[in-house]
Order: structure tokens, then sequence, then C-alpha cells
């Protein structure tokens, strides 16, 4: 399974104390308790938020708390209740217990909400106390603890693009060259990506899960049940982004051949997979500032040219080596991905 996992802790807030103090006022001798309540403390809840992708979007921290009740007051005034703290996971997010392994709560869908630590209840104050016996109470209560616990947060990584072209296209080089845009936030157990699927990060609060859908097939041959697996995992793309490089080694198809070559075997493969739209990339620029063709030494821009026409679409020129040409695909991918719902 590929999958982004962290461990976090959550603490709700701990309730506001109970506040003993007695009633002072002109002409009243003897006032009775008026000692507020505290405030309940805050909870922590997770909340499922389609703008957030894998964990890389969220605010991940390895501790949240929610706020503090605040303490009851003399003149009956009940403290002011802690704020609740609302924790924003993709969707997918599979909230478990650390220790036993259980889930706790599947947050499948946009909105699925949680309340996973319940805050701490206000201590009651003087005033609550006062009976018919007992007029004169100085007791009040300290505020409770609110929970706290360890929980352990689990999200399958399905692709949304797919990368595919011939071998040596180049890329896993550019898929390494991405998933770098990850940041490594301070010490969290992400499982190590498999090599085949990354996380690529555009902005503050946006990625995109990116596979290299040939290198997923020939995973999926070495082990059972990864076919179906490596379906799961292709079935959410919704851009392919196809490399050609523009100066093949010995043997190896021309690029608008290669191009057609990997368009066939898609189609044959999985037409649904095929159908899907499609980004073009020239890979390795740095290799082709001039390319012997015919005799004669043209530009890149030549190939650029036969390759926008056999594909009908623009061609992306990147080096992964050199990152040229990296930003911008990755500002197409996300335009591609994001624009209809922003
Ligand atoms: P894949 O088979 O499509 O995954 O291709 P790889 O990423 O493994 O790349 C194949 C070869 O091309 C490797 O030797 C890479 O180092 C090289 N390569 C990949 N991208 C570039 C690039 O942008 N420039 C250059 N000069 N070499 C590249
Ligand atoms: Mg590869």
């Amino acid at each position: 399974m590929f999958q982004d996992v962290a461990e976090i802790l959550v603490r709700a807030g701990r309730g506001g104390d109970g506040c003993t103090a007695f009633r002072r006022e002109k002409f009243v001798p003897k006032g009775g308790p008026s000692g507020g309540d505290g405030g309940r403390g805050g909870s922590v809840f997770l909340q499922a938020d389609e703008q957030l992708t894998t964990f890389a979007d969220m605010d991940l921290r390895p501790e949240y708390r929610a706020k503090k009740g605040r303490p009851g007051e003399g003149s009956n005034r009940t403290g002011r209740s802690g704020e609740d703290l609302v924790i924003l996971v993709p969707p997918g997010t599979m909230v478990k217990d650390p220790d036993h392994g259980h889930t706790l709560k599947d947050l499948a869908a946009d909105g699925d909400r949680v309340r996973i630590a319940t805050g701490g209840r206000g201590g009651r104050g003087n005033a609550s106390y006062k009976s018919a016996t007992r007029q004169v109470p100085r007791a009040c209560e300290p505020g409770r603890d609110g929970e706290s616990r360890k929980l352990f947060l689990e999200l399958a990584l399905v692709a949304d693009v797919g990368l595919i072209g011939l071998p040596n296209a180049g890329k896993s080089t550019l898929l390494s060259r991405i998933s770098e845009a990850r940041p490594k936030i301070a010490d969290y157990p992400f499982t190590t990506l498999n090599p085949n699927l990354g996380v690529a990060r555009i902005g503050v609060a946006r990625s995109f899960v990116v596979a290299d859908i040939p290198g997923l097939i020939e995973g999926a041959s070495e082990g059972a049940g990864l076919g179906h697996r490596f379906l799961n995992h292709v079935k959410r793309t919704r851009l392919l982004v196809h490399l050609v490089e523009g100066m093949p080694s010995e043997g190896a198809p021309e690029p608008t051949e290669a191009y057609r070559v990997i368009r066939e075997e898609l189609a044959a493969f999985s037409p649904e997979l095929a159908a899907k739209p499609e980004v073009v990339v020239l890979s390795k620029t740095d290799l082709t500032p001039g390319i012997l063709e015919g005799g004669i030494l043209e530009g890149e821009d030549s190939v650029l040219k036969s390759l926008a026409a056999e594909s009908d679409k623009e061609v992306c020129p990147i080096s992964a080596v050199t990152g040229s040409g990296v930003k911008d695909l990755l500002t197409e991918i996300a335009r591609r991905l994001f624009s209809e719902d922003e």
C-alpha cells in the first residue's frame, strides 16, 4: 500500500476552575455564595476537507491543543468555554488507535467530522453548592482535564497524475525531482513513498500524487494482488504526463514514433486511461540544444514542432537534471488539476 502516515497527539482543553466568591452589596450584610462555574475546555475535532489532498497540505504538527475553559467569576458568572480546535485533514484519512491499530473513524468524504477528544468539564463554583442546610459553602471545584490521546492518521495515496513514456524517457528522474519539492516536516514518520509514487507540492497547501505508470505495471507483475492495487491507483488519475526524449539512444524510436508507440500501448492496455487528458513533455532538453536530423542540424524547436503536430498538443520542454522548465510544467499540471474547482 502506498500511504501517507502521521502520528499526532491531540489534547482537549482543561475545564476552567470553579470560583469561590460571596456577594458583597451595600445593605446586604451577609451576601450568599456567588462563585460561578468554570467554562468547559475546548474539544478537538478532525474534519475532512476536500481542499487537502495529502498530509503535505496539512498544517501538520506533533501536538495539537484546544483552548482551556476560563475560570468562573464572582456574581455567578460562568467562565467562558475554551474554543474548539478543528484539524482539517484530506478526505480518505483513517483515524486509528496507535496502540491497537483499530480504526476509530474513517473520514471518507468532504465535511466528515469527528470529535476525537472532549474538553474537560468546568469546575463548579461555590454558588452551585448552596443548599437549605449549607448556606455558606466555601468549596469550589477545579476544572477537569480534557481528554488527550495519541492518534495514528493514515491516508491511502491514489495517483492524480500518471507519468507515461518509453523506458529511459526520464520518468523516474522527473518523479524524484518533483517529489523533492515535498518538504521534510520535522521528524514525522512519513512512510518512505514507493519509488513509483511521489507527492508533489505546489505553493502552500496544494499537493498531488504522481505515479510512474509503467513502474507500477512492472511492480504489478512481481506479486500477487498488485494488479488490483495498480488499478486502484490509476483509476483516480485525472491527467497523464507523457514524456518523450528529444534525442533517443541508438535503436530507440524517434520522438514522434516514441509518442505513437506509447499511445497505442496505452489504448490497448486501458482505453479508460488512454482517454484521460494529457500533457506532452519533451524531456532532457539539456541534451538537445541542437539535433542532427537527416544530416541537417536542427534546433530543439523542430522536435517540439513535430511532437506538437503528432500529438496535437502544446509541448512542454523540460530538463529534470537542470530543472529547466520543471516549474512551468508543475504550474501547468496544477492548472489542469485544480483550476476547475477554484
Ligand atoms: P525512465 O525509464 O523513464 O524512468 O527514465 P529515467 O528517469 O530512469 O532516466 C533514464 C536515463 O536518462 C537516466 O540515465 C537518467 O539519468 C537520464 N535522464 C533523465 N532525465 C534527464 C535529463 O533531464 N537530462 C539528462 N541529461 N539526462 C536525464
Ligand atoms: Mg523508471
